[in-house]
């Protein structure tokens, strides 16, 4: 036998993630918020518009999510937008109109960061802190949301592998958060029909190798409102432990993502859609 034909490799592969894996806590985590839990047998629904606009327009989502029983409110105060012209978002102003919505209606909220000073901010007004796709790989802001004592809800980046997204999750964990709910929202892949495309494997293949909740956003991955719900149906049906659906209460002035974005019936109906979904497989809504 040669020098190069060893039996076994020269070095062992180690895990890239210890914290987040199966191997390390066997059963199922379950991320408690306020009087709800992320991976459970509740799928929780999160909804609401991309951005924050107005105080009419959160109180009229928001009034909206209480009526159908809809317990998380999302909307971006801070927006990570590709052009640097479009709407950057309200910041700490729409934070308040979010907090506001909280105490008013029962919602819990979830709301993104995107970078050191607003994670101070959304840590201190939000339920959830949202790390954004585009943020996936922004290894000191994982760091820092390491030390927030919220949970968080780490979206997968457009062109990252589920290993990446993994890891950028052990870095939260590794920091002291353990408070962690993946969520898929879509890759980038050679089709342009849809604006990303829903990797729905990603439920049962990081179900097995993490520990952690996972939900589904089919907002973004659609990129149109008619192929959300099928999309979120498809969620249920896999295993997703929760769903995160952009609904604004006129799409068509909507200031962000308004041609993926639902009205309140279309959101209604997604709903009564995804309950039946939800109770083939055994679960509730
Ligand atoms: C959003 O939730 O509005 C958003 C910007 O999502 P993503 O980071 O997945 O693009
Ligand atoms: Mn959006």
């Amino acid at each position: 036998m040669g020098a190069t034909e060893t039996a076994e490799p020269m070095v062992s592969v180690r895990k890239p993630y210890r914290l987040v894996s199966r191997d390390f806590h066997p059963e199922n985590s379950v991320v408690r918020v306020g009087n709800i839990a992320f991976g459970e047998n509740r799928v929780i629904v999160m909804s609401g518009p991309c951005a924050v606009e107005s105080r009419e327009q959160v109180m009229a989502a928001a009034e909206f999510m209480h009526h159908l029983g809809v317990p998380v409110l999302r909307g971006g105060a801070y927006k990570p937008r590709t052009s640097p012209y479009s709407f950057q978002g309200m910041g700490v102003e729409g934070l308040k109109l979010l907090a506001e919505a909280r105490e008013r209606y029962g919602v819990l909220v979830v709301t993104e960061a995107v970078d050191h000073e607003s994670l101070a901010h959304v840590a201190e007004w939000a339920d959830i802190v949202q790390i954004g796709a585009r943020n996936m790989q922004n290894f000191e802001l994982l760091k820092a949301v390491g030390q927030v004592g919220k949970p968080v809800l780490l979206k997968r980046g457009l062109a990252a592998t589920i290993d990446e997204w993994l890891m950028a999750a052990e870095y939260v964990a590794a920091h002291g958060n353990p408070n962690i709910i993946l969520c898929e929202r879509g890759i980038r892949t050679y089709e342009t029909k849809t604006r990303n495309t829903l990797d729905i494997s990603a439920i049962p293949v990081v179900k097995q190798l993490s520990h952690l909740p996972v939900v589904i956003d089919p907002s973004h991955a659609a990129g149109q409102w008619q192929w959300v719900a099928p999309l979120a149906r498809a969620a249920v049906a896999a295993g997703a432990d929760g769903l995160i659906i952009e609904t604004h209460p006129n799409p068509a002035e909507a200031l962000s993502d308004g041609p993926q974005s639902l009205n309140f019936p279309h959101l209604e109906e997604l709903m009564q859609e995804v309950k039946r979904v939800a109770r083939a497989v055994g679960r509730e809504i």
